[in-house]
């Protein structure tokens, strides 16, 4: 049956980045039998400057039809000033709350050619595989009570409640265990149960959990270690999976041993399996409109895209497969060049392509 695809280049280098993630995705229906059909739609400033919101109805209405959702990236200078309610950044939450997307999904993945790029040894992170899970809609992000108040001593005093279902971890922690069944098997669950009551319930939950998945091994870092050991020696990892503001930090510090924000894709799933795909990074208006731009975050979110909502194994894959020859072709964008000679957005869009074949 024909898959849908909703497709949202956003803002900045959104559109040159999606543009190119668009000519793989029909590379793949004319060449490799993938029956998708793409349809368009608005986000962010782009959405707000055509229809007076950062998530038009009209979107939401297309996302939740569709069985999985592109999206560029949205932001820019243009609308820094708009009242917070219609900021460009509004449209990508609204999206994540309304499709009710819990499980973010970062891979941190250094591709030996790239080794250079990282601010750490080569050898410490050349060939690093690392998936981590992040809870995406609870924790204390979102628990009440919340705020800021004055206590009868006229000092205010600044309030968030950390919270967690036992559902919640349950479910997340599930989505790990099946990723690390496709993968290398290992799950790391994060937390700080020595002193936070509410993850020491996250690690009896996990445990239990574990049970379930007898060829897994499970195992358990808190999360000051966990930081420690992921700077240390992160090829020790396979997949991890922790709260909501754990993961917010851990998975950009994983990021970061790649030293390269524009290699990095990221899904975030429902319960149905349903996602959302995009690049780590932001709209980047300081290159926006220059053909300067890496797709190859994008490109690799397709091939999540592939893997996790459309069950391709095979077409995620082939493009997985493609950029690794790309890279090895020596074709380089500014970004991850160092310097050296690179290749524009578009051409680097291209060269995929051929390299699928
Ligand atoms: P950014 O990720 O857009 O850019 C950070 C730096 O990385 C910039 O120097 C940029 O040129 C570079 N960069 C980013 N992606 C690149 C790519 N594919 N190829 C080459 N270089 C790349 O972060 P920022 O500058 O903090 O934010 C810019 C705008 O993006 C803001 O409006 C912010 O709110 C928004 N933003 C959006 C998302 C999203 O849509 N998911 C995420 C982060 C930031």
């Amino acid at each position: 049956m024909t898959k849908k695809i909703l497709i949202l280049p956003g803002d900045g280098i959104g559109q040159e980045i999606v543009a190119e993630a668009v000519k793989v995705l029909n590379a793949l229906k004319s060449g490799h039998g993938l029956d998708v059909e793409l349809i368009e739609g608005l986000v962010g400033g782009a959405a707000y400057d055509e229809t007076g919101s950062p998530l038009p109805e009209e979107t939401l209405e297309k996302a939740r039809a569709c069985d999985a959702v592109l999206l560029g990236a949205v932001g820019g200078y243009k609308w820094e000033s708009l009242d917070i309610s219609v900021r460009p950044e509004k449209g990508l939450l609204g999206l994540r709350k309304e499709l009710g997307l819990f499980a973010n999904l970062r891979p941190a993945i250094l591709y030996p050619q790239l080794a250079e790029a990282s601010t750490l040894k080569a050898d410490v992170v050349s060939g690093l595989d690392l998936m981590i899970v992040r809870e995406l809609t609870g924790g204390i992000y979102f628990g009440q009570p919340r705020g800021v108040r004055t206590l009868d001593s006229g000092e205010r005093q600044g309030y968030n409640t950390l919270v967690y279902r036992e559902s919640e971890v349950d479910r997340i922690v599930r989505v790990a265990m099946d990723i690390a069944m496709k993968r290398g098997r290992r799950v790391c669950s994060v937390d700080k149960a020595n002193v936070l009551e509410c993850t020491e319930m996250w690690r009896e939950v996990a445990a239990k959990v574990g049970a379930d998945y007898p060829e897994v091994e499970l195992s358990h870092l808190y999360v000051d270690n966990a930081a420690m050991q992921l700077v240390r020696a992160p090829k020790q990892f396979d997949v991890m999976v922790t709260t909501n503001m754990f993961g917010d930090i851990l998975s950009d510090c994983a990021a970061m041993l790649t030293g390269s924000i524009g290699m990095l894709p990221s899904a975030s799933l429902d319960e149905n399996g349903k996602g959302m795909y995009e690049p780590i990074h932001g709209s980047a208006p300081d290159i926006a409109g220059q053909n300067v731009a890496n797709p190859l975050a994008t490109i690799l979110s397709v091939a999540m895209m592939l893997r996790y909502s459309l069950n391709d194994e095979a077409n995620a894959e082939r493009i997985e497969a493609a950029v690794q020859k790309v890279l090895d072709q020596g074709l380089r964008t500014a970004d991850i060049a160092g310097g050296g000679p690179s290749v524009g957005t578009a051409e680097m869009g291209d060269a995929v392509v051929n390299a699928i074949g």
